[in-house]
């Protein structure tokens, strides 16, 4: 689904990503761990290419990012392809629920609003908070409007979901909620990748962990092999540190 190769980038002198190689197979759960700074936002941009990059290649579901932007329609494929939830929420204020979860489909796909609605109805069951498809984001919890987030990129029927530290800007009792919509989706089969420092979480749903060090991945293994033993003596101090 995903194939990175020889990926590098720089921001203006700052080499923020070195020499990145990584697959990813359909319906692979990867999570990407590592310190703040390290590169893991930016590697996840750079798929969706939000990120422009200076040398290497991506492939994603067969659409290929070249540096410098070079994608052709590549882009515009990849954009629809591939679902995005951050940190931050970045639901539309003034829209409801409903309409913050339909309006992609209608303006991209071109779906009729009785079936961008069907569909939205559904998502937001699956992501329970059906009965909120009236309000507005700022009625909503963080957690429900992760939630939302998580049905409006779902909306899409995207090929592959990326996560930038889904659950960092939430209380702590509303972590849960939108993990275990993650988990369900990593369940039925969703191609995933992940960065998150939610290391219980992590265990149990990645297929793949990945360790990034300074732009450079210097570790990688099941859950088992990195989380009981890290071979690399950062990925022991970082773990230490964070477990
Ligand atoms: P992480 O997500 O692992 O915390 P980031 O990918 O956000 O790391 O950042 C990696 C490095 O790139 C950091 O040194 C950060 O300061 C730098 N960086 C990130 N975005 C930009 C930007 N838009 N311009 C300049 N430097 C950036
Ligand atoms: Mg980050």
């Amino acid at each position: 689904m995903v194939s990175i190769e020889g990926l590098n980038k720089h921001f203006g002198s700052l080499h923020v990503l070195k020499d990145i190689d990584l697959q990813v197979a359909p319906g692979e759960v990867v999570v990407i761990i590592g310190a703040s700074g390290s590169g893991k936002s930016t590697l996840i941009r750079c798929v969706n290419g939000l990120e422009q990059f200076q040398k290497g290649q991506i492939e994603v579901d067969g659409n290929l990012l070249k540096p410098d932007g070079k994608a052709g329609g590549a882009l515009q494929k990849i954009r629809t392809e591939v679902g995005m939830v951050f940190q931050q929420f970045n639901l539309f204020p003034h829209l409801s629920v409903l309409d913050n979860v339909t309006l992609a489909p209608m303006r991209v796909r071109n779906a009729s609003r009785a079936e961008a609605e069907r569909t939205a109805e559904r998502l937001l069951e699956r992501v329970g908070i059906a009965d909120q498809a009236r309000k507005h984001p700022a009625q909503l919890s963080g957690g429900q409007q992760q939630r939302v987030a998580l049905a409006r990129a779902l909306a899409m029927e995207p090929r592959l979901m990326l996560f930038d530290e889904p659950t960092s800007a939430l209380d702590p009792e509303m972590i849960g909620e939108v993990l275990d919509a993650m988990r369900e989706l990593a369940r039925d089969g969703m191609t995933m990748m992940i960065v998150t420092h939610e290391m219980t979480f992590a265990r149990e749903v990645a297929d793949r962990v990945i360790y990034i060090h300074k732009g450079e991945i210097t570790e990688q293994g099941t859950p088992e092999q990195v989380f009981d033993n890290p071979r690399n003596e950062r990925t022991q101090s970082f773990l230490a540190r964070v477990l």
